[in-house]
């Protein structure tokens, strides 16, 4: 009775509607599932955290409509956190945006600064919100190929100067997901000169920063020369704390590119709620220690994941950072059906490649958030149906 808007019908299929479906089914069964197919920590939102909270949400005066361009307060533990963490200075008062999540933020961005008609340039595969924005506000994705050889970076010299020309925004996330892959420095240097010389936004997704192993420390890109003129960067407390739930990143960066976004989510949201933003604060101040033991935890079962399937033959790389392990499939196994034999006869779930963009045709995507001994139950269960 009711036709769907163009730009809805627009939007890419949902391929993992039936996976999650036979997985609801599944669990109905009372089938013992072990699920590597979700991004979302399983450990908690550590306590103090949780306490900060419950304290804030007691004060009658953290009830009413926060302040929609987010509290001063939070502004400034980010400033801190960024100048601690990266040596990048930023104005809490022009240069931060709270964000009800960093998601929001990703997917209204391209509202400010796209015209109909205007080109994103999308890595493929990449995390859904950047294409969903794009066409949102009418703007048409350019796909990057994500490829192995290149280390899964784009090759911005094989973009086409056709595409070029009508692009506005280029989406960059390192640590990546889906693949797990991080940039190099040189990459960022390329990418702030491509940039500058195309005259295009920079939107840069550090969702993962803190989530790296074997020394290795990810970068901001306003770390890099020349990037606060272009750059526009999301970040959140969502992997980082534990905090998928709660909703709380930021972007970051260029004034002009912050304020823009502002304007846009002033028509649309009334702020993060404020025990919300002061529970983020207690997060942000609170130090490395949680960080440490996070990472020390994911590298654990990243070594017994990675090392027990390269035992029964599979050819699998351990990221650096992020908590995903992308895997090409022999080239016998086509993902999709792969996924669903995992899931049918091992009850084990793991996310298809294509599901994240053409180029993740022949991958599977497997997510650290089970514990070392469940991944040990995932392997044996691997081994008698593989
Ligand atoms: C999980 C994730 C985020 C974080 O999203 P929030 O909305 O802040 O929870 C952002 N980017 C990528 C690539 C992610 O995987």
């Amino acid at each position: 009775m009711f036709k769907l808007s163009k730009r809805v019908q627009a939007l890419p299929p949902y391929l993992f509607l039936e996976i999650d479906k036979a997985k609801r089914q599944a669990r109905a069964e009372g089938r013992d599932i072990i699920d590597l197919g979700i991004g979302d920590p399983d450990q908690p939102t550590p306590k103090f955290i949780i306490d900060a909270l419950a304290q804030a949400a007691l004060d009658p005066a953290n009830h009413r409509y926060a302040l929609d361009q987010g509290m001063p307060v939070l502004r400034a533990s980010i400033a801190d956190w960024y100048k601690k963490r990266f040596n990048v200075k930023l104005d809490p008062g022009t240069e931060i945006l709270p964000l009800i999540g960093s998601k929001e933020g990703i997917a209204h961005f391209p509202l400010a600064f796209l015209n109909p008609g205007d080109i994103a340039l999308i890595p493929d595969p990449c995390y859904p919100p950047y294409k969903g924005g794009t066409i949102f506000a009418g703007g048409k994705p350019y796909l990057m190929p994500l490829k192995q050889e290149y280390g899964f970076l784009p090759d911005l010299k094989s973009i086409p100067r056709s595409a070029r020309a009508k692009a506005k925004i280029i989406y960059v996330n390192y640590p990546n997901n889906p693949t797990g892959a991080c940039a190099s420095d040189e990459f960022y240097a390329q990418l702030i000169e491509f940039a500058a010389k195309n005259k295009l936004i920079i939107v840069s997704d550090v969702a993962y920063s803190e989530m790296a192993y074997d020394g290795y420390k990810p970068r901001s890109l306003l770390e890099f020369p020349g990037a606060s003129g272009v750059t526009i960067e999301f970040h959140s407390l969502s992997k980082t704390y534990n905090m998928t739930g709660w909703r709380v990143g930021w972007a970051c960066g260029n004034p002009e590119l912050v304020s823009g976004l502002a304007k846009v989510k002033s028509n649309i949201d009334s702020g993060i709620f404020s025990a919300l933003q002061l529970a983020g604060v207690a997060a942000l101040n609170a130090g490395p220690g949680h960080i440490q033991e996070m990472c020390a935890l994911y590298q654990q079962r990243r070594d017994i994941l990675v090392d027990g399937l390269n035992r029964l033959g599979w050819k699998v790389e351990k990221p650096k950072a992020t908590f995903y392990l992308w895997i090409k499939l022999p080239p016998k196994f086509e993902a999709i059906s792969f996924a669903a034999h995992l899931l049918m006869n091992a009850n084990i779930v793991v996310t298809p490649g294509v599901g994240f963009g053409p180029n993740g045709k022949g991958y599977i995507r497997m997510a650290l958030t089970v514990s070392g001994e469940r991944m040990k139950e995932a392997l044996e269960r691997i081994k008698k149906v593989s």
